[in-house]
C-alpha cells in the first residue's frame, strides 16, 4: 500500500476513534465505546502491518516522520 494512503487512513481511523469516544462520553452509549475500541484496534493493525518503510521494510514510528529512521529513505 502507498505510504501516503497508509498515513491518510491511519489519521482518518484515529480521528474517527476520537470522535466516537467523545460522542460515546456525551451519550453514555456502551455500543459507541465498543465501536471506538474496534476502530482503534483496526488503526493499530493498519499501522503495524502497513506503516513501514517501502525501502527497508522496518516500522516507521510516528505518523509525522518525513524520512525512515533506519535507512534514511525520504518519505515525502
Ligand atoms: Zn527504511
Amino acid at each position: 500500500m502507498d505510504i501516503d494512503k497508509v498515513r491518510g487512513l491511519s489519521l482518518l481511523l484515529a480521528g474517527a476513534s476520537i470522535v466516537l469516544m467523545i460522542i460515546s462520553a456525551i451519550t453514555q452509549s456502551v455500543g459507541l465505546v465498543i465501536a471506538a475500541c474496534v476502530v482503534c484496534v483496526i488503526e493499530c493493525i493498519v499501522a503495524v502491518k502497513f506503516w513501514r518503510c517501502p525501502t527497508c521494510g522496518k516500522p516507521l514510528g510516528p505518523l509525522w516522520v518525513k524520512y525512515c529512521p533506519h535507512c534514511g529513505e525520504w518519505l515525502v
